[in-house]
């Protein structure tokens, strides 16, 4: 038996759970998705995920056809299932099975799909020593055009941007706007510390409304830092004390290089390791029973 997967109102076999080549989340990737993450049998800030998940559902005009009492449910549902207790969970809602021509109209049902499986994560060195950042020249998507802010299945972009920073030899690849502003990385939001300053560019610079980036607010306010989003550049970032990047899968890793220009001493520095620990203690904390 594999893992049991959620697919359109049932619980089956990994084997057994299959879309439609006709399903246009595959021919159009129109759909939208959510990554959740357990901690110790508890679904960290299920609520904001799956706010964000109807959210991004009304940016695309996509009903979603289970309520979102409902969804939580099934997202819990999914990981008692699968006897999971620290797991990263992957909620998919597409636009369902239409013909090939891109109408939406002529899909009728969407398909709701939950994955819960094992946590993947950046391996451990990378949380001491950080990771390296390249600029990637791929610009981040116009908020006029598709809104980062929608976690839609078109990661397309993303995915370039993942590429060339592959090809370049770093971990992961800095998106620009349009006008130059920093906005985050291919699958995580971006934060610098200077003397008593986080900061974080603002969603409206084209970002995803992270929700660790979220939590990371509230812990930089907790610990004492004068927390802002504002519109950073390049050379904000060379010359902080520190940056790491915030994700659900990689939670909180520090970056130590950028564009080749060291961060701080090479290392994790001392505020960051402080906000990681603080998390950790907030995931264990916080969170609803599965
Ligand atoms: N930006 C992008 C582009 C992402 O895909 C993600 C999620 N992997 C994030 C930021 C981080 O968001 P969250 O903390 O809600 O996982």
């Amino acid at each position: 038996m594999g893992l049991l997967i959620y697919i359109d109102g049932k619980f089956v076999d990994e084997k057994q759970a299959k879309i439609s080549v006709f399903d246009h989340g595959l021919l159009y990737g129109d759909g939208i998705f959510e990554g959740l993450r357990t901690y110790s049998g508890k679904v960290f800030r299920l609520g904001q995920h799956i706010q964000r998940l109807y959210k991004s559902a009304k940016a695309i005009f996509l009903e979603i056809p289970i309520s979102k009492d409902k969804m939580a449910e099934v997202i819990k549902a999914t990981v008692r299932k699968n006897k999971l207790k620290d797991s990263y969970i992957r909620v998919v809602v597409t636009r369902g099975k239409g013909d090939l021509g891109l109408d939406p109209r002529k899909c009728s049902n969407p398909t709701v799909i939950v994955i819960a499986s094992k946590i993947e994560l950046y391996p451990e060195e990378y949380y001491r020593n950080g990771l390296s950042v390249v600029t990637i020249a791929t610009r981040r998507n116009l908020i006029e055009s598709l809104n980062p802010a929608v976690k839609s299945l078109n990661y397309l972009n993303n995915i370039l941007g993942k590429i060339e920073a592959t090809n370049a030899g770093a971990m992961e690849g800095l998106f620009l706007n349009n006008e130059g502003y920093v906005t985050e990385c291919s699958g995580e939001n971006i934060f610098i510390i200077s003397g008593n300053f986080l900061c974080t560019p603002p969603i409206s610079a084209g970002a995803l409304d992270g929700i660790t980036r979220d939590a990371v607010i509230q812990i930089g306010k907790t610990v004492g830092l004068d927390v802002s989003e504002k519109l950073l550049t390049r050379y904000d970032l060379y010359n902080a004390d520190e940056c790491f990047l915030t994700g659900t899968a990689a939670e909180i890793v520090p970056v130590t290089l950028i564009d080749g220009r060291t961060i701080g001493n090479g290392k994790s520095g001392i505020l960051t390791c402080k906000i990681r620990k603080e998390f950790h203690n907030l995931v264990l904390k916080e969170g609803t029973p599965i």
